[in-house]
Parts: C-alpha cells; sequence; structure tokens
C-alpha cells in the first residue's frame, strides 16, 4: 500500500493515475486546500493535514503504508518569499510530522517531491544533480531541507527514499482525465492558454532582457505523465535499497518564454494577447536538466517529450474545463 500524501493536487494526481494504471494499491491522503477532490480517481481519500500530527498518526495507522510519496507542500515561489513562516510551517514541519508518524509504523520507502529551484542560479547548464545547491527563495529552501531531513530519517531508520527534483511540471492527463487546476493560477503554459481562449485579457511576461536567444526565460518543460511515471519506476527502483538519492526529471531542452508562447498559438490556432512587464523576482535566466541519472538508474524516458504534445494535452483539458475542477462546461 503506497500512501500518496498530495495526491488531489497537480503532479499527485498524476502519481495516483500511474500507480492505478500500473496495478498498484495506494490512498491518497490530503487536505483540500490546493487539491482537489474530482483528481482523486477511484482511490480511497483520506481528508489530513500534514501538520496536525494526531490526525496524520491515525492515517498512518489506518493505512499501514509499506511507503509514502509525498507532494503535499506549497508551491508558489512568489509567495515564498513574501511569507516564509507558512513554507516552513507546511514544507518542511509538515515532513517532520508525516517521517514522525512514518517512522512509527515502519514505512521504509519514500519519494519526494523535490524541484530545480534547490539549486539556484545555475552555473552550469544542463544541470547535474552534484550542482551546488544556493536556492534563491524559501520554497526552493524548504525543498532541499526537506531532502536532507529524508536523508537523516532514512540513516536512522534503515529506509530507502528518492528526491524527485521536477524542472518546469506541464500538460495534463493524455486521457484528459486529469489537469492542472491552481488557484491562483501562475504557471506560463495555462495562463498562455487562457489568454488564447480569451479568459484573460493578455498574458504578461515577465522580463525579456535575460541573457538568452530572445531575451526571456528559458525552461525545461517536462510532461507531468512523464513525471508521474518517473514515480512508479523510482518506486521500484527503492525496493530494497536504503539511503537517499536525488535524480533530475527534465527534457534537458530549454524553450524561452516567447517561445512556449509561439508554441500555444499555433496549437491553438489562434493568438496569444501579450505584453512584457517586469523580471519576476529570483527568477534564473536559464534553468535545463541534466537527466542522464533518471535515465540510466530509473530507466525513465519522456514519453511526451515535444512541446507542442505538452501544450495540446494542457489545452485539450482546459478547453474542456473553464472552470477547472469546479463546475463543467
Ligand atoms: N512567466 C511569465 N509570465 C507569467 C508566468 C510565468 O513570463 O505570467 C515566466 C516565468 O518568469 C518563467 C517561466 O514563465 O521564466 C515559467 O514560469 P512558471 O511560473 O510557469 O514556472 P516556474 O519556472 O516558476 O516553475
Amino acid at each position: 500500500m503506497v500512501l500518496v500524501a498530495g495526491g488531489a493536487g497537480y503532479v499527485g494526481s498524476h502519481v495516483a493515475k500511474a500507480l492505478r494504471n500500473a496495478g498498484r494499491q495506494y490512498a491518497v491522503l490530503d487536505n483540500l486546500e490546493k487539491g482537489h477532490e474530482a483528481a482523486v480517481l477511484g482511490a480511497p481519500l483520506l481528508h489530513g493535514d500534514l501538520r496536525d500530527q494526531d490526525g496524520l498518526r491515525a492515517a498512518l495507522r489506518s493505512a499501514q503504508p509499506s511507503a509514502v510519496m509525498l507532494f503535499a507542500g506549497y508551491t508558489s515561489v512568489g509567495e515564498s518569499v513574501r511569507n516564509p513562516s507558512k513554507y516552513w510551517a507546511n514544507n518542511v514541519l509538515g515532513l517532520i510530522n508525516l517521517l514522525q508518524a512514518a517512522g512509527e509504523v515502519g514505512v521504509r520507502r519514500f519519494i519526494f517531491s523535490s524541484s530545480a529551484a534547490v539549486y539556484g542560479e545555475p552555473q552550469s547548464i544542463p544541470i547535474p544533480e552534484d550542482h551546488p545547491k544556493e536556492p534563491t527563495n524559501p520554497y526552493g529552501e524548504s525543498k532541499l531541507f526537506g531532502e536532507k531531513l529524508i536523508r537523516w530519517h532514512c540513516e536512522a531508520a534503515g529506509a530507502g527514499a528518492i528526491s524527485l527534483r521536477y524542472f518546469n511540471a506541464a500538460g495534463a492527463d493524455p486521457d484528459g482525465e486529469l489537469g492542472e487546476d491552481h488557484r491562483p493560477e501562475e504557471h506560463l503554459i495555462p495562463l498562455a492558454i487562457d489568454a488564447a481562449l480569451g479568459r484573460r485579457p493578455e498574458l504578461t511576461i515577465f522580463g525579456d532582457d535575460y541573457p538568452t536567444r530572445d531575451g526571456t526565460c528559458v525552461r525545461d518543460y517536462v510532461h507531468v505523465t512523464d513525471l508521474a511515471a518517473a514515480h512508479v519506476l523510482a518506486l521500484d527502483h527503492l525496493e530494497d535499497s536504503t539511503g537517499h538519492v536525488a535524480y533530475n526529471l527534465g527534457s534537458e531542452r530549454g524553450f524561452t518564454v516567447r517561445e512556449v508562447v509561439e508554441t500555444v498559438a499555433s496549437v491553438a490556432s489562434r493568438p496569444v494577447p501579450h505584453s512584457v512587464g517586469a523580471r519576476r523576482a529570483g527568477d534564473p535566466a536559464v534553468l535545463v536538466a541534466s537527466n542522464a541519472l533518471a535515465k540510466e538508474r530509473l530507466g525513465w524516458t519522456p514519453r511526451y517529450a515535444d512541446l507542442s504534445t505538452i501544450v495540446e494535452h494542457a489545452l485539450k483539458w482546459r478547453a474542456a474545463h473553464p472552470n477547472g475542477y469546479g463546475i463543467e462546461a
């Protein structure tokens, strides 16, 4: 039994679906603050918050998982800069509570949602896992600290853990059952799609004076279903191992914000109204993963590597769900 903490959220729900497709037994734990009940497909949903230690203990005692996957946590870089304590309380203290409760029921396998934000400003591209880690915002710091907490927990408990450092998670379930519904939405692809569909007046490009081929930031977009597949591989890989290891999950290809906007316009066959605004604080110019380690050790190969396919799947879900997981069109 795998406990998927945060399994009603964007990445967590896609991973839960991948577990279901792989025939694994799992339950979702979520407080539904950011997650959506409608994103939990045919699995038990345990309501619980990582900050509520007693509730968490009760959930783990009832589920008796052999593995825990942790997606629950706040993910907005900008908000983390404005309100760091909120990030320590959930992403750090919540994780400590989870590790304590998991230790009490003898969980021996952990998969942790980490982020490219652990690296900070890259010194080399593509970024390998052993690149220096100097996060430039509290969100990245909380993920880096989370990896360390898990590493020491594993050492003490003789358990095994894999941290997966996502680059830019994007796209939606190719079957159209799941998609991206953040409130507020802050990510480039859904915002560009909404601008193309006339659901918002325009997209603001955050800065066009970066040292890149067209002046806008370069990011490595990776399909959420490919991320999900990596989690199932990681779970199998952990079967008998102990200790902690981290792998990047990215495509090794970078696209500028303008290239993403052009791809959205081309896939939607509509222009994306946009203007150029100020840089967003804490945005490095270029973030592109080296994914050699995940390929070699996990046998992971991104299946939906093409940016047009990623946008196509995101567009399909967003067009069909103008209110996200709210009321249907
Ligand atoms: N971005 C932008 N306008 C927006 C949202 C994002 O220009 O309204 C840029 C952002 O500066 C970054 C890229 O798009 O360079 C991807 O941002 P996103 O928030 O999607 O993901 P992040 O890189 O923060 O994980």
